[in-house]
Parts: C-alpha cells; sequence; structure tokens
C-alpha cells in the first residue's frame, strides 16, 4: 500500500494534535535547557497549518501539502526550530515532487531530504544534542527496514521507533549547537526538546499509515 496525500493531510492534523498534547512537556524540557519556548512555539505554528489545509486542491500532491507545512512553519514559529523545521519540511517535499503515491523508496527519501536540511541549515553533527540525533537514526532504521523488505507503514515505525531512542539518548549529552550549548555540562540530565518533538512528528507520521 502506498501513501497518498490523504496520508500527508492525516499526518500533518496528527502532528498539530499530538504537539498541542505535548506542548506543557515540550516547554518543560526547553525550560531546563533553553529558553522554554519550544511547545508553544510548534503549536502555533501547527495550529496555523490547520486551516489552511481545507484550501489544498483536489489534486494535491503530498509535496504540496509537505511544502505548506513548511512556509507556514517559516513565517510563524521563529526560533531556532522555524528554520530548521521549515527546511526539513521543504526539501521533504522537494524529495517527493510530482509523486501522487509513495513507495518505501520515496518515504525514506523524504526522511533523508528532512534530515539533511536540518544539518544543512543548522551544522549540527550526531551526538550535538539537537534534533539531528533523533532525525539521524530514524534515517538509518528507515533505509535498514525499507532493504528488509518492510512497507511504507512499518519503514514509518521502524524510523518513529529510532527517533524515539534517539532522543531518550541525548538526555546523557552535553549540548553543542543552540542555547543549550551555553549551559555546558549542566545540560547533562535533560533531553534535547527538538529530538522529542521531532521523535514525536516521527510517531505521527507512523500513526497516520496505520488509520485511514
Ligand atoms: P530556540 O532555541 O531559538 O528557543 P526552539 O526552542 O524552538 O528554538 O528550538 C530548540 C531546539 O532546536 C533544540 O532543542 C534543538 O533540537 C534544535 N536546535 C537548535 N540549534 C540547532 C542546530 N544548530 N541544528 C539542529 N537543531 C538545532
Ligand atoms: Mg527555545
Amino acid at each position: 500500500m502506498t501513501l497518498d496525500t490523504a496520508w500527508a493531510v492525516r499526518w500533518i492534523r496528527a502532528s498539530a494534535a499530538v504537539v498541542s498534547e505535548h506542548r506543557v512537556e515540550l516547554i518543560t524540557l526547553d525550560r531546563d535547557i533553553g529558553d522554554g519556548d519550544h511547545g508553544e512555539n510548534l503549536d502555533r505554528g501547527f495550529s496555523a497549518v490547520l486551516p489552511k489545509l481545507d484550501d489544498l486542491a483536489d489534486d494535491a500532491t503530498p509535496a504540496d501539502a509537505l511544502k505548506l507545512v513548511a512556509t507556514t512553519l517559516i513565517s510563524t514559529v521563529g526560533g531556532a526550530a522555524g528554520p530548521l523545521y521549515g527546511t526539513a519540511y521543504l526539501k521533504a517535499a522537494g524529495a517527493i515532487a510530482g509523486q501522487a503515491e509513495l513507495d518505501g523508496a520515496a518515504i525514506v527519501a523524504l526522511l533523508t531530504a528532512a534530515r539533511d536540511g536540518v544539518v544543512l541549515r543548522g551544522k549540527a553533527a550526531p551526538g550535538d544534542k539537537t534534533m539531528v540525533d533523533a532525525w539521524t537514526p530514524a534515517v538509518d532504521a528507515a533505509a535498514a527496514a525499507l532493504s528488509n523488505g518492510s512497507d511504507e507503514a512499518g519503514i514509518l515505525d521502524a524510523a518513529a521507533t529510532a527517533a524515539e531512542a534517539g532522543a531518550r539518548a541525548t538526555e546523557p549529552l552535553v549540548a553543542h549547537k543552540g542555547r543549550a550549548s551555553y549551559l555546558g555540562e549542566r545540560a547533562i540530565g535533560h533531553r534535547d526538546p527538538g529530538a522529542q518533538s521531532s521523535a514525536l512528528l516521527l510517531r505521527s507520521a507512523a500513526d497516520a499509515a496505520t488509520d485511514s
């Protein structure tokens, strides 16, 4: 079963719901090692996307839906995460441009382009205690699932599970990028908020692939 625009729209709606549900958790994580605005910023951004989904054309592709997320997040989220996520969704859309149905290879290409967009924009490496620590294991797990013959839902589930583990694995790290890097060793013991929100967004993508 390939994934279509209806999947992309379910993913975006699920993302908005999960970011709203976890708003306080993300604020608390960012308060511990940043300035406390991450949950607020993302909730504002995804809430702003929702009404725009109704204006998508009937023949819109998954890329059109992701581009809508990109432009909205860039203009409404601010902070570090706005441009980082905006670039991720824009590059993800570019990787699947023109495709009405996404197979497993297209899903891996989408996730890879999103991660590459975050790295291009923020220049963080794995282990720097950023959202890259969720995205990179997610991309690796998705590619492995594809080569093991998993279907699209299985690939997204593998990506989400790896992102959740990657987010947890940021806890013992010192941060080398973003506001948390000002804290030095005081960031140890705290989970990176952007890695946590990335895991939530990837879990939403997987959930959207199993319900219709
Ligand atoms: P700000 O730090 O401007 O308040 P947010 O709180 O919205 O922005 O987002 C913070 C998150 O952004 C961090 O938890 C981290 O995951 C991510 N981040 C910050 N700088 C970078 C970077 N250079 N590369 C990748 N991710 C980054
Ligand atoms: Mg912040």
